[in-house]
């Protein structure tokens, strides 16, 4: 069969950097340092993320930077997630989101850090701190999210932990997350059953979360129930 080899580009690098083989400088054009982004369509969280990593752009290779398009449907949410390789700089282009992190176990004990944000405001995303943004309002939601690897990697959480394959033993998961186990493996199967769009999705159908549900979205507040969000 065919075999693939991505050529990637630096300016001043040896042949190989970061396991990434660097195109010859005299043959490159302006267009390995070009991409046009097209927004992803929303998954089953509501959201699609356009990324545009070194996997895509040969340019950025080498350069520590890479960026994505995040487009939200009204109520649609990027759900907590991790980039083990870089911070995260959102700006956001239209519409409203609540966005937020959560520091490690040693530094402020897993305090969150909420923030309401209108268009034209920047929120920083600290490297491997998990977060997230939900569309609050009522009308679509674009963000522009800048991140300091040009291979940042994604963690989706829920997927990682409820999603893995094969599945994490149901025992281990009941005890971590304080659950039934008959509740671990409906929500291991549902993870199983859906099908995993656009990098992210694979909620249960149809369903809520078990033992009372998520607050209702789109409302253009914050959680319902948890006061004191800026
Ligand atoms: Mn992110």
């Amino acid at each position: 069969h065919d075999i693939y080899i991505y050529v990637y580009i630096c300016m001043m690098c040896a042949v190989l950097v970061n396991g990434l083989v660097c195109k010859n400088p005299n043959v490159v054009t302006a267009n390995d340092f070009f991409f046009k982004i097209m927004p992803a369509t929303p998954n089953a969280q509501g959201s699609g993320v356009a990324g545009v990593a070194v996997d895509m752009l040969p340019g950025l290779n080498t350069l520590g930077i890479s960026l994505a398009r995040i487009d939200f449907v009204p109520g649609g949410q990027n759900p907590p997630h991790t980039h083990p390789r870089a911070s995260e700089i959102l700006t956001v282009m239209q519409g409203t989101l609540l966005v937020g992190f959560v520091t490690s176990n040693q530094l402020l004990n897993n305090t969150l850090f909420p923030k309401q944000l209108v268009v034209g405001d920047v929120f920083v995303f600290p490297q491997g701190l998990i977060h997230f943004q939900l569309n609050n309002g009522k009308a679509p939601a674009v963000a522009i999210a800048a991140l300091s690897s040009q291979n940042p990697g994604t963690v989706t959480i829920a997927n990682a932990v409820f999603g893995s394959k094969p599945p994490i033993l149901d025992a281990i998961l009941a005890k971590a997350f304080m659950l039934e186990k008959d509740t671990v493996d409906w929500v291991q199967q549902a993870f199983g059953a859906a099908p995993v769009a656009g990098g992210g999705g694979g909620m249960p159908g149809g369903g809520g979360y078990p033992g009372g549900g998520y607050p209702g979205n789109g409302t253009g507040g914050g959680y319902p129930g948890v006061p004191g969000y800026p």
